[in-house]
């Protein structure tokens, strides 16, 4: 058993949480949400005064935080400082690489061991136990964290040096992105064509234009039962979610001098559907800007 400090108990972190203590280990929560620690402390936490201490004496730091800024700052205002020789810290909020780099780095010149490990699967894959996690930092770093982020997943895989956690993070979502964009038009013009949706559905998703958009977060109810559409794109994965890992995709893309122009497309489709009201709905709910 381990001494976990989870900072950040919020939808995705407080499942997370969860895991950890059903597993046997004694998980610290804090939160600046009163709530948050509560719902973690019903799930076997104990909830914490603060950041620090959560972390003091912490076999392992967890950290699953909106964006950059917060977790450069909860490393640098409390974390760092708590942390012991042999802890290890783990980074699995979604954040830019610049950043993931630059607390990785600041982490190896007080000779800690830090990953960044951001996660595949949404709230549900949270609660259940089985994210994806992609993980970016030294060999000794990665060794220290796998166990635990097993507790967590169904996979845990070591993508490279510092910051190819996000890396992979934001390329893979921006496959998603433009997938879900390219679906969703697709089924758009099979409707005006006269085409029966679950017709299109039966040939497409045998045929090459397969994918996960398609198979598992169809964007039109009725073929896949289990997707978003099904219940008024309600739950799922938020558009204003897809919004920020696309603009975390073209902000790396521009700072690595890479050409991304379907990523920057499926941006800008998101960030209108965004600005008339679809940020809350899951992000298959595209369809309906397309329909016009
Ligand atoms: P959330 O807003 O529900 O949770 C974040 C929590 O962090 C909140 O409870 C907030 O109060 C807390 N917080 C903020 N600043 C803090 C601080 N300084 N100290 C302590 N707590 C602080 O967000 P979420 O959906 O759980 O997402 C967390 C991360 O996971 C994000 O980076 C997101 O991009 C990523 N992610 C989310 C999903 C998803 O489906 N929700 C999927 C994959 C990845």
């Amino acid at each position: 058993m381990s001494i976990i400090a989870f900072i950040g108990v919020g939808n995705m972190g407080g499942g997370m949480a969860a895991n950890l203590a059903k597993a046997g280990h004694e998980v610290r929560a804090f939160d600046l949400s009163e709530a948050a620690v509560a719902r973690a402390v019903s799930h076997g936490c104990s909830a914490a005064t603060s950041a620090r201490a959560a972390a003091s004496g912490a076999d392992a730091i967890i950290t699953m935080l909106p964006a950059g800024t917060h977790v450069l700052a909860a490393y640098q205002d409390a974390l760092f400082a708590a942390a012991g020789p042999d802890t290890v810290l783990i980074d699995c909020s979604t954040i830019d690489v610049a950043t993931a780099r630059q607390v990785n780095e600041l982490a190896a010149q007080k000779s800690l061991k830090m990953v960044d490990a951001p996660v595949s699967g949404g709230t549900g894959a949270a609660d259940g136990g089985t994210l994806t996690f992609m993980v970016g930092g030294p060999d000794a770093a990665f060794a220290a964290a796998e166990p635990i982020l097993a507790k967590m997943g169904k996979a845990v895989i070591h993508a490279g040096a510092a910051g190819m956690g996000q890396a992979a993070k934001i390329c893979n979502n921006m496959i998603l992105g433009a997938t879900m964009v390219a679906t969703a038009e697709a089924f758009v013009l099979a409707e005006k064509l006269g085409l029966d949706a679950q017709t299109f559905y039966d040939i497409s998703s045998k045929a090459s234009g397969q994918s996960w958009s398609m198979t598992t977060n169809c964007p039109v109810p009725g073929p896949v039962p289990t997707s978003p559409a099904n219940r008024d794109y309600q739950g799922g994965f938020i558009t204003a979610l897809m919004l920020k890992d696309l603009k975390l995709a073209l902000a790396a893309a521009t700072q690595a001098g890479a050409s991304v122009p379907m990523g920057a497309q499926a941006e800008a489709l998101f960030q209108l559907f965004a600005n008339n009201g679809g940020g809350g709905l899951d992000f298959s709910a595209i369809i309906r800007l397309l329909r016009g």
